[in-house]
């Protein structure tokens, strides 16, 4: 007997809504689907909660390391920013590139995802959706089931793989008929608020301008990762601190205390800072006042600070900065 070939797709998952419906719709086609979730190196922390919740319903997800080249995109993207410092476009293409490698190494058909005609402003207009499918290189071979309807037939569409008439003409930002879908198919009590894209977030991207503006240009994939934690001051051109706003953003700084100064309130509780930058000296007094501006002491009392360099402890005493010199030097 002459056994059918299997339809097979590679679908890319994010953990939002749209995705994890695109690829259960496709699969529930009778297609078989690979999930991957592509991971930059630079916001892991919900990659195995996005796998939990694909695996309730019903879709095995492979994470995909696309942190090669991720950071120069970030930096140097070729179609631009949004309103932060996300480069949504570039983006896209990047894990798409990535997908269509796994597609054409493994046999996969073709490619999924959840973008939806007019949903996001910078990266799902119709224009935006073309771009995408042809830097990718996925030209025909990427199928956006949400709005396929109103997009051109796709290779899969086109050839039978998948029915035409079974995918969705959806646009615009609302979710309504994606969440009365995820209820109907049984998926919308697995999915959890995302925590959204920290490149997206403009206060990110104003401590990331400003790092650029002091560092030449100059940013690596540890830096990006620091712009996450803490509240960020700038003393001078050449100094920086940072300052943690709880218990684990003090435990994550400590990790970067190598080569910097770490400073901490002695005798009571308050935040751990790090100050980077040359030429210290002039700025520990000030670094110190901010320290216990957020530590538990009086606004008129002068207390202790720990300085530590390499292992080397010192003690500088001082009072907590003014709220009004705190503002002028926040970035
Ligand atoms: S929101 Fe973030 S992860 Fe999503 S496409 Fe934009 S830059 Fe990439």
């Amino acid at each position: 007997m002459n056994k059918q070939k299997k339809v097979k797709a590679v679908t890319l998952v994010s953990g939002g809504l749209d995705s994890l419906l695109s690829s259960v719709i496709v699969k529930n086609l009778g297609i078989e689907v690979h999930g991957i979730l592509c991971s930059t190196g630079l916001s892991s922390e919900n990659s195995d909660k996005i796998c939990q919740i694909g695996t309730s319903c019903g879709l095995n997800l492979e994470i995909l390391d696309v942190s090669k080249g991720y950071v120069d995109l970030i930096l140097h993207p070729e179609f631009g920013y949004g309103t932060a410092i996300n480069p949504c476009i570039d983006c896209h293409i990047h894990f798409l590139r990535a997908a269509k490698n796994l597609m054409e190494k493994r046999g996969y058909d073709f490619v999924v995802t959840g973008e939806v005609l007019g949903q996001r402003p910078m990266s799902q207009h119709l224009q935006a959706l073309h771009i995408v499918e042809n830097e990718s290189g996925l030209s025909g071979r990427l199928l956006r089931p949400l709005s396929a309807k109103l997009l051109p037939p796709t290779v899969a569409e086109c050839e039978g793989l998948i029915d035409r008439n079974k995918l969705f003409d959806i646009q615009g930002r609302s979710r309504k008929r994606q969440i009365e879908m995820a209820k109907e198919l049984d998926i919308y009590k697995h999915l959890q608020p995302a925590g959204g894209c920290f490149l997206t977030d403009k206060n990110y991207g104003r401590k990331f301008r400003d790092f650029l503006e002091h560092s030449n240009h100059n940013i690596c994939k540890k830096d990006l990762l620091l712009l996450k934690i803490g509240r960020h001051f700038r003393l001078s051109e050449s100094i920086k601190l940072i300052v943690g706003r709880n218990e684990s953003e003090n435990t994550s700084l400590t990790k970067y205390k190598r080569g910097n100064t770490m400073l901490a309130a002695v005798d009571c509780p308050g935040p751990v800072g790090i100050l980077s930058g040359i030429d210290l000296t002039q700025n520990i007094e000030l670094a110190a006042s901010i320290i216990l501006r957020y530590a538990d002491t009086e606004e008129t009392e002068s207390t202790d600070v720990e300085l530590l360099i390499d292992s080397k402890s010192s003690i500088i005493t001082t009072k907590p900065i003014s709220n009004d010199k705190l503002e002028d030097l926040r970035i």
